[in-house]
């Protein structure tokens, strides 16, 4: 097969390139939210690199000969053949940008692909300026734990809180566009690739930072040691609800972009439904409909709330982390006797749900010694089968440590068996290359 040198590859758009013809490739959402795409029937209007497409092409076949947004879709191939001298203009989200470019470079030359963002070719990484998550006093970017805002803890002005965030990360992607020594060096998700320079938001993570946090679990595992010092009252002046209203009221003004056509508003750490203004939370956000909500629960408690958000927020998802096929192992990782009522309030929410292929996400983390073994894999899936619902696999190794064998023959079993009844699965996100490591 043909392969391209990407980094031979210049992406940026020039002002002499918005003066050709350009042929968009991706009729989808990212297009839509980043163009203003109404049905413009041809007016273009376009975000702020000011250019606007002649059509678009995409790689869906489905999509070939219909009207995206006033545009007609055509194969890249067929589009090039309308347009000969066109630009092919990516309108897809950063986090792919590599791979499409791997894809598209292999079909048309690869001279002719722009990207409407700055970019870089060289180390990056997805969740870089793309997260931000609150965890005790500090900000981080990303579970990957490595990445703690050193500069800016949670009692500092709002404002400052936010620049904060945002300064830092423009300050390490500059570091790995020099190759400096940086805050994200020598973590294993650094990846070579397309990334921009700078990216926009598209996870707000709220963790346990937040007037009432609790949790009505013990878990001896539970990685969540600031949840101790919230039960002190510690951040006693911040309300969650508060936080992120303040945030999307201000964060044009602070200069912040967001990536509006996936926007995600997660609320984690202890067990959210607790929270005192859970309900005001979710009312602030299903009332913007550009956020879709996440909760991270152990779903031991069946909320109202949260059943009304499903039932009215197609964008609603929840994040369950269970960790076991049987009620003995259940109890070991989570320290209580629940796993039945867990499993019931699972089926009660996914009932109510607007979108249940979509609602709920079970996820396994894999413990060395514990859950690492056919009885609890095997009951694990009998549930999600029974659930319908997508799978998310983790583990607690990170950096460069290396999960067993036996933590990695499991998860492929799982994969498979997965992959065989349909249903959807993936690696946490942050924890994905611990899977290619596995012990000798
Ligand atoms: S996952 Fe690693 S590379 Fe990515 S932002 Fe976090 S610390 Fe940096
Ligand atoms: S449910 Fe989550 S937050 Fe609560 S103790 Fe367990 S791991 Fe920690």
């Amino acid at each position: 097969m043909k392969t391209t040198d990407l980094s031979t590859i210049n992406l940026n758009m020039s002002d002499d390139d918005k003066k050709r013809p350009l042929v968009f490739y991706g009729a989808g959402n990212w297009a839509k939210a980043h163009f203003s795409l109404v049905d413009a029937g041809g007016a273009g209007i376009v975000c702020d690199t000011n250019i606007a497409p002649v059509c678009f092409a995409d790689k869906d076949e489905r999509k070939h000969n219909t009207v995206f947004c006033g545009y007609k879709v055509y194969s890249v191939k067929e589009a090039l053949t309308h347009y000969p001298n066109a630009l092919v203009v990516l309108t897809c989200g950063f986090e792919i940008l590599t791979s499409v470019v791997q894809y598209l470079s292999e079909i048309v030359s690869p001279e002719l692909l722009r990207y409407p963002y700055e970019t870089y070719y060289g180390m990056g990484c997805q969740h870089l300026g793309t997260n931000f998550t609150t965890l005790g006093d500090n900000l981080v970017c990303c579970s990957g734990k490595g990445f703690i805002n050193p500069n800016i803890t949670m009692f500092a002005p709002w404002d400052e809180i936010f620049l904060e965030h945002k300064n830092f990360c423009e300050a390490v992607i500059k570091k790995l566009i020099t190759g400096d020594l940086n805050a994200c060096s020598g973590c294993p998700e650094l990846n070579k690739g397309f990334h921009v320079v700078k990216p926009e938001l598209h996870y707000f993570g709220l963790g346990s930072n937040f007037r009432g946090t609790n949790c009505n679990y013990l878990c001896p595992k539970c990685s969540h040691l600031c949840l101790n010092e919230s039960k002190n009252n510690k951040y006693d002046q911040i309300v969650a609800s508060e936080f992120i209203k303040y945030f999307w009221d201000n964060h044009k003004r602070l200069g912040i972009k967001i990536n509006y056509s996936r926007f995600v508003v997660s609320i984690a750490i202890g067990e959210p439904t607790l929270l005192p203004d859970f309900k005001n939370f979710l009312d602030f956000i299903n009332s913007k409909e550009e956020i879709a909500p996440l909760l991270l629960s152990n779903a031991s408690i069946y909320s109202e709330p949260w059943a009304e958000t499903l039932q009215n927020n197609v964008k609603s998802e929840m994040l369950v982390d269970i960790s076991a096929g049987t009620v003995e192992t259940y109890k070991k990782i989570k320290g209580v006797v629940c796993f039945d009522k867990v499993l019931d309030n699972l089926v009660r929410y996914k009932s109510m749900s607007i979108n249940p292929d979509y609602c709920i996400r079970l996820k396994y983390t894999f413990y060395d010694g514990i859950n690492d073994n056919f009885d609890d894999v095997n009951g694990f899936l009998k549930i999600a089968k029974k659930l319908k619902c997508r799978v998310e696999f983790s583990t607690d190794v990170f950096g460069d440590k290396k999960i067993t064998n036996t933590i990695r023959e499991l998860f492929m079993y799982m994969e498979n068996e997965l992959k065989r009844e349909k249903i959807q699965s993936n690696p946490n996100v942050c924890y994905a290359r611990a899977f290619d490591r596995a012990e000798e």
